[in-house]
């Protein structure tokens, strides 16, 4: 299997060479050349397949520069019981007939990007000592990303992580997650300013090419291609578990913010797993059902992005959504370049035609939005019915997928982090504290491990200088 860019870019790639890398070199994303196919047979033979043989068969199709053995080895010792708590990895908590849950936060940072990012911890360790070479992670969090990043790095040969967060900004909760780490790997950083600060820092760090060659520094972004290959085997885990034969369907809701968790529900459709609807929900930061509602993509300023209860989706723009776009214009990289270089990059949006809207019901999408209300109604009402406690992005799928539900085909809903995570949010719907996993009692009073820095650049990069 070889990769390509979405913008036109048609130097074909292997999987190790896009392991490591964000962008494609003319700034597009990188995607398989095909999707290939599961039949009815294969997809007959992988029912009652362990997590992580599954995965093993799926990854296999688009890895194919790593010896098998490796791999199946990687995968193995990635999806364990240890690990994500139970032996279906993924297991479905049904709510009523027909509704259930995925759970796909059972990781060790409580949400759904576990998932992804310990496989690339290992993938990244993997790769990385077969070419003798190091890296150094320098990101920005303001809680999920960071937390899941340093989880799957933490102990890593090879890797170094260099993680700034907003001091004394996120919960107690988030900052003893993640300050609490004691491996020489891990970094934390905490900036004594906002988030933007913190990414505005990165992004100096990461435009000082010769700083960044020299100390050999890369990301973990939602764009990568393995994060999102990671995701598609619970799609297939999850229709196998909710249907007896192929000839069901089931749709997907799927909480969404950077469209990476979707789009590979995307990717899984395509390869022929029998998903009716796509069904994707935000919260008040609606890009994308706006553009699943009218066929115009138009990305927010700061001033027009809101803070919500359901952080981990404020977003201005998404991501990963050019990948979708690009197999939508049926892989025209030069219409997709166009879309989004010239269009988004210098006036913010554009609007596909209507022959080419039209064509997003062919792919199954469907969209909705949530308000906070909404979300503190659901989480509520899903505690009343059903003694279930849903934090607050799949609270917003919930909400979506009530609404865009087909009575004849089961709907799975993506529960994306645990309420423990957003226990303000639960606190306010249910008047009571969030169950908190045994292991994770009494995390507020490990020793804290992080240096506090004011906003300033270079003081980051002499401290990347003395630790990398
Ligand atoms: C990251 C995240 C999302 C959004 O996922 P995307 O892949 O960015 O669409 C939703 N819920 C939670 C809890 C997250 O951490």
């Amino acid at each position: 299997m070889k990769y390509i860019s979405t913008r036109g870019d048609r130097t074909e790639r292997g999987f190790s060479d896009i392991l490591l890398e964000g962008l494609a070199p003319d700034g597009g994303l990188y995607l398989p050349t095909h999707y290939p196919r599961v039949d009815a047979a294969t997809l007959a033979r992988w029912r009652g397949l362990p997590y992580p043989d599954l995965a093993f068969e799926i990854l296999s199709l688009y890895i194919d520069d790593i010896p098998s053995a490796d791999l199946k080895r990687l995968v193995t010792s990635t999806y364990t019981p240890e690990v994500f708590g139970t032996r279906e990895i993924t297991p479905l908590k049904p709510l009523e007939p027909g509704l259930q849950l995925q759970a796909l936060s059972n990781g060790p940072t409580l949400a759904f990007k576990d998932m992804a990012m310990q496989l690339l911890g290992n993938l990244f360790e993997y790769e990385l000592a077969r070419r003798g070479e190091t890296l150094n992670i320098l990101g920005a969090t303001s809680g999920d990303t960071g937390s899941a990043a340093e989880y799957a790095m933490r102990g890593k040969h090879g890797v170094k992580v260099f993680m700034l967060s907003p001091h004394g900004r996120m919960s107690a909760f988030q900052q003893a997650q993640m300050f609490s780490l004691q491996d020489a790997n891990i970094h934390n950083i905490a900036v004594e300013g906002v988030f933007d600060d913190c990414q505005d820092i990165v992004k100096a760090v990461s435009n000082d090419l010769a700083f960044k060659r020299r100390h050999k520094i890369g990301t973990v972004n939602s764009i990568n291609w393995a994060r999102l290959l990671a995701q598609v085997v619970y799609y297939f885990a999850g229709y196998l578990q909710a249907t007896a034969s192929n000839e069901e369907k089931v749709s997907f809701a799927v909480p969404s913010g950077n469209f990476g968790n979707i789009c590979a529900g995307h990717v899984a459709r395509m390869m022929g797993l029998p998903v009716e609807r796509l069904v994707l929900a935000t919260n008040e930061n609606d890009v994308l059902d706006e553009f699943f509602r009218t066929g115009t993509y138009r990305v927010r300023g700061a001033a027009e992005t809101h803070e919500t209860s359901s952080p981990s989706m404020d977003i201005s723009k998404a991501s990963n959504f050019e990948r979708f776009v690009f197999d939508l214009l049926g892989r025209d990289a030069q219409r997709t370049r166009q879309l989004f270089k010239t269009d988004v990059e210098d006036h913010g949006s554009f609007t596909v035609s209507a022959d080419e809207f039209a064509r997003v019901a062919d792919f199954g999408f469907v969209s909705g939005s949530s308000t906070h209300a909404d979300r503190l109604a659901t989480i509520r009402d899903t505690w009343q019915r059903f003694g279930v406690m849903i934090d607050t992005h799949t609270a917003d799928g919930l909400k979506v997928a009530r609404e865009r539900r087909d009575p004849d085909v089961p709907m799975i809903v993506l529960e994306t982090a645990l309420p423990v995570k957003f226990a303000d949010a639960i606190v306010e719907a249910l008047g009571r504290e969030p169950e908190r996993p045994a292991a994770l009692q009494g995390i507020e009073k490990l020793p804290k491990r992080f240096t506090v820095m004011r906003v300033d650049a270079q003081a980051v990069k002499r401290f990347i200088a003395d630790n990398a």
